[in-house]
């Protein structure tokens, strides 16, 4: 049984239209703390300041309103949050967990040897500034800001997902020391989702399994940070008939798309209940999906969104 106490979160990044892939761990994060009498918030997680539009950001509260995913307390937004991120990377510091690196994208592919890291994410960084002296560091900060790494803990991470299951991975083997703050002074992902989660009590983390690979990641900082780590559910994301995931280029499937095309909430519901196990399609309302929420039905594999689905949404 999950307690009353739970919470749980929707964290986009406003860089796009949200398309029902996005959507669907919106609403799946949704019923779990609702079908579970909890807590849902919103985090708006809008580091990359290039990327991030405020018209994304009202699209996204617009979308969110209109299929009735209400949210607690008020948002978050990691933009006005960096005096956080820094006292967390401090404290790491402080243990001697993170240092200062100068390598370009390029000195690092260079250096990388297989194996070649986690696709998006790159090659595995291989510790070339991992011991410089402090007179390496002053001399070389005179060129060139540098991105502070952390120390990544070698041997497996193990954890359980809700979903997935037990899942391993060896984050110095494979990812090497990552960043927590970028050579343009932004806090990393990694870390500013891990202090906020932590900050937030999230206790359930619901999203798509684009990011299970970065959960041992998270999982070495919230050690090292001394906080506790939420659950984490990883849901198979939702792929186009090219067998590559939704993006928010895919404007056929971007929900203003489907608003303004006039179909009712419970028919775009009634589509994402039945990529995720709980219905067949047919329309449906928010409480009745509620009623309906059982991880135990969530799908272990990619769906494929077809776009005559989207005729009948
Ligand atoms: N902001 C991330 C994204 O939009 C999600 C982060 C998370 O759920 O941990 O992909």
């Amino acid at each position: 049984m999950v307690a009353p106490t739970m919470r749980g979160r929707f964290a986009p990044s406003p860089t796009g239209r949200m398309h029902l892939g996005n959507i669907r761990s919106a609403l799946l994060g949704w019923l779990q703390a609702r079908a579970a009498g909890g807590t849902f918030l919103l985090r708006i997680e809008d580091l990359d300041r290039a990327r991030c539009k405020p018209r994304f950001l009202e699209d996204l509260y617009e979308d969110l309103r209109w299929l009735g995913l209400d949210w607690d307390e008020a948002p978050l937004f990691q933009s006005e949050r960096d005096a956080v991120y820094r006292e967390a990377q401090a404290k790491l510091e402080r243990e001697g967990l993170v240092y200062p690196c100068f390598c370009t994208r390029a000195e690092i592919s260079r250096a990388a040897s297989a194996p070649h890291g986690l696709g998006d994410d790159g090659p595995r960084y291989p510790g070339t500034c991992a011991h410089l002296t402090a007179e390496q560091i002053s001399e070389r900060s005179r060129t060139r800001a540098p991105a502070y790494r952390f120390r990544a803990r070698p041997g497996a991470v193990r954890f359980t997902d809700d979903l997935m299951g037990p899942y391993a991975q060896d984050v110095q083997a494979l990812v090497g020391d990552f960043v927590v703050r970028r050579n343009d002074g932004v806090a990393s992902y990694q870390l500013a989702v891990v202090v906020d989660d932590a900050a937030s009590r999230i206790t359930h983390v619901l999203r798509g399994d684009d990011l299970l690979p970065s959960t041992p990641r998270q999982l070495q900082l919230y050690e090292a940070l001394r906080l506790p780590a939420p659950g984490f559910l990883h849901v198979p994301l939702v792929m186009g008939e090219d067998g590559k995931r939704l993006a928010k280029r895919d404007g056929a499937f971007a929900l203003a798309e489907l608003r303004a095309r006039g179909r009712p909430p419970e028919h775009v519901l009634g589509l994402l209940a039945a990529w995720s196990g709980l219905g067949d399609g047919s329309p449906v309302s928010l409480p009745s999906l509620v009623a309906r929420f059982d991880v135990s039905v969530l799908p272990h594999a990619p769906v494929v969104a077809r776009e005559s689905q989207l005729l009948d949404a």
